[in-house]
């Protein structure tokens, strides 16, 4: 492996990341499901973003599904 990219706080090559579930709080609205990527040596916190697998939070438009009991 050729890894090139380091941890921003550590400076350790970023070989893995740990990837946790966390929580959005949108404002009010329906908290929604995130994903945290932190690096395994520090625990900085290298990246947030909302899970693509979580259901939407609101009724999307044009999709049929909403509670998949
Ligand atoms: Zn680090």
């Amino acid at each position: 492996m050729m890894n090139q990219g380091e941890c921003p706080k550590c400076g350790k090559r970023l070989l893995h990341v740990r990837i946790e579930t966390i929580v959005g709080q949108n404002n009010g609205n329906d908290d929604v499901r995130c994903l945290s990527y932190s690096c395994i040596h520090c625990n900085a916190v290298l990246q947030v973003q909302i899970d693509p697998r979580a259901k939407p939070r609101r009724r999307a438009v044009g999709v049929g599904v909403e509670r998949a009991v």
